[in-house]
């Protein structure tokens, strides 16, 4: 676990640094310990370079803007470039709550520290208060090209919208941890799992079981703990998630393990299985082609292994919940592995086996697919994404054109007829028509469920 912003060279840990720092490198991957002016920086600095595992991030925070200016930019670039430690700029941003600065000078002193992280390519973090609206429109203005993170988010809407639009990374601190925060924990379902981040903010913002002591970087697992509950996965889940956006957010290594394509993946106690990156569809929210990294799994696959790998990969599938044909593409793509490896699974006791599917599957095979699986899968899942052909042409946007709605509403009858258990999804990105989706589940008398919207760039009206 990466504790992404943390201040372990401010006075409140003098006493105890040594002891801090020995508990990181015991027990997290690493630590970024984050500067606020350009002495402050120099010491994060410092401490960054007695441990392999703290990084160190050099800035001005909006506070002490007033005491710069933009002729101090290479007085910045150089300290950034003293030392291989510092992974990122800031903290910077906008602070309308305290006002310490005039708001000029802070936006003078912000946009001067996004050129330098364009010009060094490291990633900016990002600090707001009591300025959601002005910082959502200055990304959306200033930010182009530029990679960053929204420290200590604090569940503005517009700010998130601006935010994941622009590619930007979300962490959230120990505040999703107190109760009365539920609309904070709610924006973690619109949050792409390869954006998400976690950070302690430490010494200040101690997450709930811990709340009025001095906060300390191994306590963001309090905040991760909060979060997997929140999204119903395990522990596990969020640490490899979280690890992996911050490595690549800071530009650190991956291990080989993390880099490798995932054939079989778990989360929670399911297994998917990750047939092919081949789709024919093109839906106007998917992820595909633009991030390799789905919770924390690089779904990217660079090849089409054969059936036999995927068995010697997953051993022994009676041991989870549920196996699901999956991944980063249209499992039908691949028929005969899907076919191969389904009768694999049920002579080897799955307890059940589902299919995500785009629901194109007789027109990529030709075949009756539905007769053919019978007894080998348990479940289709079908991704419809609308309750009507316009809306599904213009948003689901399949290769076969036209008769891909029919396509797909018959298989869904032709699945429900065959007795398997039928769920048709949809996810609610801006043009959908929940009522319509309804009406055709209820319709086709098929169960629904509405897949939260999940912005990782503009949206194309
Ligand atoms: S059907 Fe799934 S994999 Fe294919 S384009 Fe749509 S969201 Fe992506």
């Amino acid at each position: 676990m990466i504790d992404t912003h943390a201040h372990i060279h401010f006075p409140q840990f003098d006493e105890d640094r040594e002891q801090i720092i020995r508990e990181c490198e015991e027990k997290l991957d690493a630590v970024v310990t984050v500067g606020c002016d350009l002495e402050d920086s120099k010491k994060a600095i410092k401490v960054a370079e007695s441990s392999k595992n703290v990084y160190a991030s050099v800035g001005i925070h909006p506070h002490e803007a007033k005491n710069y200016s933009e002729k101090d930019y290479d007085r910045l670039v150089e300290l950034i470039k003293s030392s291989s430690r510092v992974v990122a700029v800031g903290e910077a941003g906008l602070d309308f709550y305290r006002n310490l600065s005039p708001k000029n000078k802070q936006y003078e002193i912000f946009e001067m520290q996004v050129e330098i992280a364009k010009q060094l390519n490291l990633p900016i973090i990002i600090h707001t208060r009591n300025a959601a609206k002005e910082m959502a429109a200055f990304i959306k203005t200033k930010m182009a090209g530029c990679k960053g993170i929204v420290h200590c988010f604090s569940g503005e809407k517009e700010l998130l919208e601006a935010a994941l639009d622009e590619g930007l990374f979300i962490s959230y601190s120990g505040i999703v941890t107190y109760p009365k925060n539920s609309q904070l924990r709610e924006t973690l379902r619109y949050v792409p799992s390869s954006r998400l981040l976690v950070e302690t903010d430490c010494p200040y913002l101690s997450p709930q079981p811990v709340r009025g002591k001095r906060n300390k970087p191994t306590y963001v697992a309090y905040t991760a703990m909060e979060i997997a509950k929140f999204l119903k996965i395990n522990f596990t889940d969020i640490d490899r998630i979280t690890t992996i956006n911050a490595k690549r957010v800071f530009h650190l290594p991956l291990t080989a393990e993390e880099k490798k394509e995932r054939l079989v993946y778990q989360v929670g106690n399911k297994l998917y299985i990750n047939l092919t990156n081949k789709c024919p569809c093109n839906c106007k929210f998917c992820f595909r082609g633009t991030e390799n990294f789905i919770l924390g799994y690089n779904l990217n696959l660079t090849r089409e292994p054969i059936a036999e790998e995927y068995m010697y990969r997953i051993k022994n599938p009676s041991i989870y919940d549920e196996v699901v044909f999956c991944g980063y593409g249209e499992p039908f793509e691949r028929y005969e592995t899907l076919k191969t490896v389904a009768k694999w699974l049920k002579k080897m006791g799955t307890k059940k086996v589902r299919v995500d599917t785009c629901g194109l599957g007789n027109l990529i095979t030709g075949k009756d697919t539905t007769k053919e699986l019978k007894g080998l899968i348990d479940t289709f899942s079908i991704s419809i994404n609308a309750g009507n052909k316009e809306e599904y042409l213009k948003t689901v946007r399949p290769k076969f054109g036209e008769k891909s709605w029919n396509a797909v509403i018959d298989f869904i009858k032709e699945a429900k007829k065959e007795g398997y258990e039928v769920i048709i999804t949809a996810v609610e990105h801006p043009q959908f028509n929940k009522d319509d989706f309804i009406k055709l589940a209820n319709e086709l008398d098929v169960k629904y469920r509405i897949r939260p919207f999940k912005r990782f760039k503009k949206w194309e009206e």
